[in-house]
């Protein structure tokens, strides 16, 4: 068992990654090699410590530069639930499951809203993970939004197994050729059903399906973790980044605003300090 997991590998997971390193605590760290989406995206950082007038681009290439000077992996799996239990947190990407004394959630926001009945139906044909419940819909038809070109791989790995697949691209330039795959414009409003999504409503259309994808850097985290206090859609957080449940800390966009790496950075080191007195 790992001593914290941090979720998320934005400016808060690496400061939380590179201080529990230093302070000599075990832990598994959940996100991507490729860092975040919102890191590489910046034209110009001219407000981070140290670096002056940087891209975004070269910001992600001097914080990878700093992880792999200290021997730090990143795991590249989704985190999709956390549970509790008597000293522990399980966490579960996909089927697998890992377990840890603490977590740090860093797992930045997600710019677009949810949409009606996303909360309602999630678990219930609805899905925020390609490779946790693609394989449940094999041959049915499925609709998936996708919020970032990064995150096509799962378009592609969902319409390998889905018979149809209706893309909602919400960036320019896709790149999907699959030939069961038909892209839909538009934002949809609505996801309607019984006991399950049946229908993802637009404002003058609606698409009949089995299921809704909805592929976005960051889920709510009241959907990974049930029992989280929230405020205005951020984790509610103390001084020490500690939120509400023993043991589970949360740092950088995920707990307000100012949205900036600085503060996002700074919560991350605060976080992992906390982490290192309470397992103390
Ligand atoms: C275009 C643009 C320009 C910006 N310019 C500036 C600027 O000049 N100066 C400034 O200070 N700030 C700027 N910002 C804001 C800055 O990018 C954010 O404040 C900062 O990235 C927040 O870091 P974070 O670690 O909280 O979250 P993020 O950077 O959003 O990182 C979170 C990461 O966690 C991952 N993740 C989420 N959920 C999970 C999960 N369940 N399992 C595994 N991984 C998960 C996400 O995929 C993501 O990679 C800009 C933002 C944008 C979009």
């Amino acid at each position: 068992m790992y001593g914290c997991a941090i979720i998320g590998s934005g400016a808060a997971g690496v400061s939380a990654a590179l201080t529990l390193k230093a302070l000599n605590v075990s832990f598994i760290w959940f996100g991507s090699r490729a860092l975040s989406q919102k890191i590489r995206s910046a034209e110009n950082i001219a407000n981070y410590p140290g670096l002056a007038n940087v891209s975004g681009a070269e910001m992600s290439r001097a914080f990878s530069a700093q992880i792999d000077g200290a021997e730090i992996q990143i795991t590249e799996k989704t985190v999709t639930g956390i549970y509790p239990s008597v000293g522990k947190y399980t966490l579960l990407c996909g089927d697998e499951l890992f377990e840890a004394k603490t977590v740090i959630l860093a797992t930045g926001v997600e710019a677009v809203k949810p949409i009606r009945g996303e909360l309602e139906f999630l678990g219930r044909g609805v899905s925020y993970c390609a490779t946790c419940d693609g394989a449940l819909y094999r041959g049915k038809e499925i609709a998936v939004l996708c919020t970032q070109k990064e995150l096509e791989r799962e378009v592609r790995f969902l319409a390998s197994l889905a018979r149809k697949v209706y893309l909602i691209p919400l960036y320019k330039n896709v790149e999907i050729t699959e030939p069961n795959v038909e892209t839909v414009k538009g934002m949809p409003l609505e996801i309607q059903g019984k006991e399950r999504a049946e229908r993802l409503v637009f404002r003058d259309s609606a698409l009949e399906i089995d299921g809704v994808f909805l592929l976005k850097a960051a889920a709510p985290p009241s959907a990974m973790f049930s029992g989280l206090e929230t405020e205005g859609g951020h984790i509610r957080v103390n001084r020490d980044m500690q939120t509400n449940m023993k043991g589970i800390f949360a740092a950088g966009d995920c707990t307000g605003k100012p949205y900036q790496y600085a503060k996002a950075a700074g919560e991350g080191n605060v976080a992992a300090h906390s982490v290192y007195h309470f397992l103390q």
